[in-house]
């Protein structure tokens, strides 16, 4: 290994080690040869998992509320696995679990957890109870000697000041003692800091545990669930809207779902199971939501009767977004969104989403407008709604479609083609016909809870 690249391995200053080397004696690795590291593996009793977050949101006065929200959050995901507790010493939460869990079923359940910068199976190591440094280098190499690298590299952090060791006497003990190992059973593996295959990190909370590990998963990102406050989605059954769901779930919003389902369906053609199927695959964010189910036909007829043919698609978008307020409103909801992206289609032109859009008087949030559809598809996949948009579906809009949809609409034209619609009356009937489902995350397991009619919104 170049003299400079060991440098810089890890983490050296040149004004504390000039010229260090692995091969040869410094005062860094001075400090390791005072202990003689016995080979006998460091025993995982439990599993352990240490949460991340980001740092951003903890700015201010937020921080207590947002902690307590991720704890929370991370229980709720977790919930039927046997969970001994969850800790937060420093900046980072650990997740005990008791006999009989399955990682790789905790390891999937939190990675549906906002707010979780990154996260990783940790091998704990009792401060105190041996040579702490001795003890994390055998720790270190059981958690990398399973692994395929050809660099790496030894992190040490040390939130933990009253910890005797430096994080660079932390990665240097490490690191050699790993440098080591490898080459003792003839791998040919070298420190690399800038570029390393595999990581190793050390961390140093306060409190009794040391915490190692090596494969670092990273989170959902984003901000806890439910700290922004409740908004409305429209949600057909395509590809955006569900994105856009969750790109605000993942600011921090409870959602609550509208769909409007159309006539002419063949039994099992509808949309309505679309939606249903995908209100099942957002609620793990979230835990809970309601699905509003709303029989746009009638209203589409009074439309398709009484308003010049080219609007009528940005008339049954004026009369979602009313009905879906109406919703939102009984909700408390702050907020309305959609799945529209400029220029997509007719309806999204920036002319006809103005004119849409100010049919309500909610903000409305169009979460997606600025995105490419392949960037939509690929958010899609991300979060598994892509495989339920994919299946065909029978959309209520395409029904009386326009020959020509203008393009370039505007307010006054959309509230002079209404006119003569009875927009309040066809609100009211829209709502008494809506059915309610109620949808929660539980164990593992997506459940309906309830289901009703409900005769005011
Ligand atoms: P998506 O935009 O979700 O892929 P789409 O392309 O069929 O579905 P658009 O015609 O782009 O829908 O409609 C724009 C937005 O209007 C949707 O993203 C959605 O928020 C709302 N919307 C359209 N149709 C429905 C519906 N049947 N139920 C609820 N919301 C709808
Ligand atoms: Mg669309």
């Amino acid at each position: 290994m170049p003299v400079d690249n060991a440098f810089t391995a890890f983490g050296l200053r040149k004004t504390l080690l000039p010229a260090h080397n692995f091969g040869q004696p410094t005062r860094a690795t001075g400090i390791l040869n005072q202990f003689k590291l016995p080979g006998e593996p460091v025993e995982m009793s439990k599993l352990v998992i240490v949460v991340h977050y980001h740092e951003l949101w903890l700015k201010g006065g937020n921080r207590r509320f947002f902690l307590s929200k991720l704890h929370m959050a991370l229980k709720r995901a977790l919930e039927g696995l046997p969970v001994e507790r969850i800790l937060r010493p420093g900046d980072r939460l650990l997740v005990e679990f008791g006999e009989g869990v399955a990682a790789q079923e905790a390891v999937a359940r939190i990675e549906r957890v906002f707010g979780v910068a990154f996260y990783a199976v940790a091998r704990v190591v009792p401060r105190g109870s041996d040579d702490d440094l001795a003890a994390l280098g055998r720790a270190a190499w059981e958690e990398i000697r399973g692994e395929k690298f050809k660099t790496f590299a030894v992190r040490a952090k040390r939130s933990d000041k009253s910890f005797p060791s430096r994080t660079i006497d932390i990665d240097v003990s490490v690191g050699q003692y790993l440098v080591d190992q490898l080459r003792a059973s003839g791998r040919d593996a070298r420190v690399n800091l800038n570029d390393p295959e595999l990581t190793c990190r050390i961390e140093i909370p306060p409190g009794p545990s040391l915490l190692v590990f090596a494969r670092k998963i990273p989170g959902a990102g984003g901000l806890p669930p439910n700290t922004a406050g409740r908004m409305t989605c429209l949600l057909s059954g395509g590809f955006d809207s569900a994105v856009a769901a969750h790109k605000m779930m993942k600011r921090g919003a409870h959602l609550n779902f509208v769909h409007f389902w159309g006539g002419g369906a063949r039994p099992g053609e509808s949309s309505v199971h679309v939606a249903r199927e995908l209100v099942k695959r957002l609620v793990p964010w979230q835990f809970s939501a309601k699905l509003y189910l709303v029989a746009f036909e009638p209203v589409q007829r009074e439309i398709v009767s009484r308003a010049p043919e080219k609007f009528r698609i940005l008339l049954y978008r004026r009369m979602m977004l009313r009905i879906a307020e109406r919703v939102a409103r009984s909700n408390r909801a702050l907020g309305l969104i959609t799945g529209d992206s400029l220029a997509q289609v007719a309806s999204q032109t920036l002319h006809n989403m103005a004119a849409v859009g100010a049919a309500v008087r909610m903000p409305l949030y169009r979460p997606l407008a600025g995105d490419d559809k392949i960037e939509i598809m690929d958010a899609a996949r991300k979060i598994g709604t892509h495989e339920i948009s994919a299946e065909p579906f029978h959309d209520c809009c395409p029904i009386f479609l326009p020959r020509n949809p203008a393009l370039h609409a505007t307010v006054e034209e959309l509230d002079h083609a209404e006119n003569t619609l009875d927009i309040e009356a066809l609100i009211r009937q829209a709502i008494d016909a809506m059915a309610i489902e109620r949808y929660r995350y539980a164990g593992g397991q997506v459940e309906k809870v309830e289901s009703f009619k409900s005769a005011t919104a």
